[in-house]
């Protein structure tokens, strides 16, 4: 049981929204006023953008720059990525953006499944549909058995590893509350629906509200993988007008300086994302940059991943039909180009908030992550049979790309590329500081291949259906073929450690 004693408690919502920040927490990350997100610069570099004509000189040493390196760029160089409309060097640039994310990740694509914990709110973001105050919304949080009932299916019935368990912003889902379902994930073990081995969670990620830093020591302590935090919006103005100041999350400061806190407390896998669709991408972009230059600053440690959630119509506000930022789908890929070859190493999410034909398309645009048979009605996956079921009032928005992880696992089989159900890095302790290096290396992706290739065993005997697996039995042979000849050392124990799993022992990794 997670150590609880030194965090604060509140007594009701209104206490809640009152005291959580600690402004002190803040200011420390941002001496003499001093502000990472420098939204002159930014301002001034989209002027450049507009008004100066593409020099396609400087956008090819800038690729090259990133291919060699795989440092996180400065900005203005991402504004010179920023001016390039023309499709041919655009394609020059996407390829870059695939070479290193084989570079980096192999022909790799992780997958995880979203597990809502609840929709109960103190916050009123004016887009999201749990907002405080939304009568169409209906509310609950989850139990521990009834958190449960939802592992059963994910980990028995369809075979995730991996979650991103998401939270309203409550006091009662507080951080004892987030620490004690993180636990029940990890301990829950169940038979598997093809061959019976047990199954688990392995990797619990959170995404939720910004926290203190005592806070984040106890989700450390229960083993929370990534913690992702939205910013929504970089942008002050834009950020005061869709968060009330009423509110604990309209502090834009105390949102923006929460990796910091996280990477101060240990926590040092952090996930950043912008709502797109908000504001201007470009402006969305530099920030960014700015925001993972300055961890690189304070910590050596860059995100781990970077998500690119758009925004999606959800029950009880217009804003996401009305905002006049919305981007298309060309807009959408050429954000992932370019975020790709400016945090060359990062992780990136593409969520099925996207259409089936948009997580298609950009397959190749340098993305390293994806959710599929994902539901994100509370309690959806216990209390619906069929996966794709969705509910507008049980949720906080609409799913774009309803497919099953067997459809997606023989999907991207399919396309060459192996899906890992590995979540070896974290518990080898290769995280933060220690897996940046390992990532710019290439080192990660040599390990990670073999890990992929043991997961994919467990997962095509635990799960797959028979297409699926004929597909991925031929996809294992070119991989084992690969390690054979790529990395001769090794080849030897992991063909032993193959066999083991083909036996039916389970979590084997290097
Ligand atoms: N409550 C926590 C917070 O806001 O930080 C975490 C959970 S919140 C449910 C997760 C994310 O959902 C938000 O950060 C926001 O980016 C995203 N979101 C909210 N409304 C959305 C919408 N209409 N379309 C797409 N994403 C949305
Ligand atoms: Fe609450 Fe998060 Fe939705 Fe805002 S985005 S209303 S904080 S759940």
């Amino acid at each position: 049981m997670a150590d609880c004693s030194k965090i604060r408690k509140f007594d009701s919502p209104a206490d809640y929204t009152k005291r959580f920040i600690i402004r002190e927490e803040i200011d420390k990350y941002l001496p003499n006023g001093r502000h990472f997100i420098d939204e002159a610069r930014i301002n001034s570099l989209i002027e450049t953008i507009d008004n100066t004509p593409c020099d396609p000189i400087k956008v090819r040493e800038i690729i090259a720059k990133s291919e060699s390196t795989c440092e996180t760029l400065l900005p203005e160089e991402t504004a010179v990525l920023m001016q390039v409309t023309d499709p041919e060097l655009f394609e020059e640039m996407r390829a870059a953006a695939d070479r290193i994310k084989h570079k980096v990740y192999d022909n790799r694509i992780v997958v995880f499944a979203p597990l809502y914990m609840s929709n109960l709110c103190v916050n009123g973001c004016r887009y999201c549909g749990f907002r405080e105050g939304n009568s169409e919304q209906r509310r609950r949080v989850l139990t521990m058995d009834e958190l449960k009932e939802e592992l059963d299916v994910l980990a028995g019935r369809i075979g995730h590893k991996r979650l991103i368990a998401v939270y309203g912003e409550h006091p009662s889902t507080s951080t004892e509350y987030i620490a004690e379902t993180i636990e029940t994930c990890y301990s829950r073990y169940v038979p598997s629906v093809r061959s019976g081995f047990k199954n688990s969670i392995r990797r619990v990620n959170v995404n939720a509200a910004p926290l203190p830093i005592e806070d984040l020591r106890v989700l450390r302590s229960v083993g929370i993988g990534t913690f992702q935090v939205f910013q929504e919006t970089y942008n002050r103005k834009l950020y005061e007008q869709m968060h009330p100041s009423w509110s604990v999350k309209g502090d834009y400061d105390w949102r923006v300086t929460s990796f910091h806190r996280c990477l101060e407390a240990g926590v040092d896998d952090v996930g950043l994302g912008v709502l797109y669709g908000l504001c201007d991408w470009r402006f969305e972009l530099l920030a960014t940059i700015m925001h993972a230059r300055d961890l690189e600053r304070w910590f050596n440690i860059g995100p781990h991943t970077l998500s690119f959630p758009r925004l999606e119509p959800a029950s009880g506000t217009n804003v996401p039909e009305q905002s006049p930022w919305l981007i298309d789908d060309d807009t959408f890929a050429r954000i992932l180009v370019i975020a790709r070859l400016s945090v060359p190493y990062t992780g990136m999410i593409v969520t099925a908030r996207e259409s089936a034909e948009s997580r298609n398309r950009v397959l190749n645009h340098g993305m390293t992550q994806l959710d599929c048979s994902s539901n994100i009605a509370i309690k959806g996956y216990s209390d619906f049979a069929d996966e794709s079921h969705q509910e507008k009032q049980r949720q906080q928005f609409m799913l774009g790309d309803n497919r099953s992880l067997d459809q997606m696992v023989r999907y991207l089989a399919s396309r060459s590329t192996i899906t890992s159900f590995c979540t070896a890095g974290y518990r080898c302790g290769r995280t933060g500081g220690c897996i940046m290096d390992a990532l710019k290396t290439g080192r990660e992706g040599k390990f990670c291949k073999i890990n992929a290739v043991l997961t994919f065993r467990e997962w095509l005997d635990d799960f797959a259906s028979d297409e699926t697996r004929t597909i991925g039995e031929k996809l294992i042979a070119d991989e084992l073929e690969g390690i054979r000849h790529w990395l001769p050392k090794f080849y030897p124990t992991v063909l032993k450690q193959y066999e083991a799993t083909s036996r039916g022992e389970r979590d084997l990794f290097f």
